[in-house]
């Protein structure tokens, strides 16, 4: 009882002056440790029980599952759920969630088909995780599946199943489906409004986010700190320098929140693209908040659009002391560098680079083909029909090149020869997985759909956008920042990416 009711050093006390322990006494106070949230004392717990010579039933493998998974320790977490002999509902639940977590979406989608093969029905809690995996990954076949197995089960109507299938849907690049699960929604609550607001914004569709916006200002619920991320985005990709001023002021006048990391971060952005370079360096200087590696990142990335080498150099700077082993700030100074040919300095940044021993962080594509996925590196040569692929990559670059293109090789970031430059630029992984998907699916008008893990670079936008055209085929490119959605020769992002 006192476990229950949150007084958990109350329960200690008692239980520690208890001579007849049992299990569902052990049981008690774990739970109540988990519920209470410290989970630290939830394995401490379960080793002592174990010591003691108790042998723990299946609920306490469920409760410590939590525990572990909280703690980060997902080793741990396996670990333990293999001992679980009846693994009911709430523990293959917990194993998922505990999974999407951690960030381990595959094992989560792996584990939940091993869930279904043993005949154990899911509950809206499940499939919902479920559905944010697919959402994460970008699994528009696997997202699709589930779904289908949602409406089996009676729980898309549910609002944290419905929520999460507009986000998946969204975050697929399908707004137009993301659109008919929010509209046939029975009721929604702002999560569900921040889900087609944020879909339409990192869409491309700015306007029809601002447009939603008002409509729930209008349905009387009250926008949270997510909604102003998603409606200050949708400003910056506009460039409604005079509208983000305006949402960004009502988030602290109007509403009483407090302007978070990200909202600033947003304001950045969109004065910095609009030219009002000052104005964003000020409000670095003055937010209350003390600016975090996501202000600094994205000062640098809008010095890097606006080539502001001086600006630039002093959030590169900041960011090397904050993050010294992400490769990402070090790659785009000396790319600043690159662009206005100083050498000298590109070998200065990457000998810096060298010597603190940063890694690159590997760049790959994806493309699902008929409920598979298939991976991609630049120069990629693992794949069992990679030279079917070189052939087609070949002959789709001749295709253009006969249309006047030619590749952007001063995106290739060192001072080397022409020819090696105009090697590695034409392998990059999204082209190596947009040959793929067109030889999979030649006669196919269904959209191409492509995901990468960091930003696109500029030839290959400029790629997507002339094979859009030449093949007369939407693609639709998922990368770090945003979608980019290619249709007959130019790009939903407005090349503002
Ligand atoms: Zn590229
Ligand atoms: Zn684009």
């Amino acid at each position: 009882m006192y476990a229950k009711c949150g007084e958990i050093d109350k329960a200690r006390w008692l239980f520690d002056r208890t001579d007849k322990k049992n299990v569902v006494s052990w049981n008690s106070l774990i739970a109540g440790y988990l519920k209470n949230g410290q989970p630290k004392k939830c394995i401490d717990l379960f080793q002592e029980m174990q010591l003691g010579g108790f042998k723990p039933d299946d609920v306490t493998v469920s409760n410590v599952l939590g525990a572990y998974f909280r703690s980060r320790l997902v080793d741990e977490a396996i670990e333990v759920f293999n001992l679980i002999k009846n693994k009911d509902k709430v523990s293959w639940t917990t194993m998922i969630v505990g999974y999407v977590q951690n960030g381990k979406e595959e094992d989560a989608l792996n584990l939940f088909a091993k869930m279904l093969a043993e005949g154990v029905k899911p509950d809206s809690f499940t499939i919902s995780s479920v559905i944010s995996s697919c959402a994460k990954l970008a699994y528009l076949c696997n997202g699709q599946v589930v779904h289908g197995k949602a409406i089996l089960l009676g729980v898309d109507n549910d609002l944290l199943v419905s929520s999460a299938l507009v986000d998946m849907y969204c975050k697929c690049g399908i707004i137009k489906d993301a659109w008919i699960v929010f509209d046939m929604m029975p009721s929604r609550n702002v999560v569900s409004w921040n889900a087609m607001i944020r879909g339409y914004a990192q869409n491309g569709q700015d306007l029809e986010a601002l447009v939603l916006y008002e409509k729930l200002l209008q349905q009387k619920l009250k926008p949270d700190s997510i909604t102003f991320v998603a409606v200050l985005s949708a400003c910056n990709h506009a460039g409604l320098i005079e509208e983000g001023r305006i949402y960004f002021d009502s988030i602290s006048k109007r509403y009483a929140l407090v302007p978070t990391l990200d909202h600033y971060a947003c304001m950045i952005n969109l004065l910095g693209r609009s030219g009002c370079m000052t104005e964003a360096i000020d409000l670095v200087n003055n937010m209350p908040h003390e600016p975090n590696s996501l202000i600094w990142s994205t000062l640098l990335s809008v010095c890097a659009i606006k080539g502001d080498i001086e600006n630039g150099e002093m959030a590169a700077k900041r960011l090397f002391e904050l993050e010294p082993l992400n490769a990402g700030p070090y790659i785009m100074l000396s790319n600043m560098y690159a662009t206005c040919g100083r050498w000298e300095d590109v070998a200065s940044v990457r000998s810096l680079m060298k010597s603190k021993n940063v890694k690159k962080f590997a760049a790959y594509s994806w493309i699902e083909i008929d409920n598979e996925v298939h991976k991609f590196v630049a120069e990629d040569a693992t794949h069992p029909q990679t030279e079917i692929i070189y052939e087609e990559l070949g002959r789709l670059i001749k295709k253009l090149q006969e249309a006047g293109f030619m590749p952007d090789t001063k995106l290739v970031l060192h001072n080397v020869e022409e020819e090696e430059k105009f090697a590695s630029i034409c392998y990059h992984s999204e082209k190596l997985a947009l040959a793929y998907g067109l030889i999979k699916n030649p006669h196919a008008t269904t959209p191409i759909r492509i995901m990468k893990n960091i930003r696109v670079c500029g030839d290959c936008h400029m790629f997507m956008k002339l094979v859009s055209k030449v093949i007369g085929r939407p693609i639709i490119l998922r990368d770090s920042n945003r979608f980019h959605h290619f249709v007959g020769g130019s790009c939903s992002c407005k090349d503002y990416w």
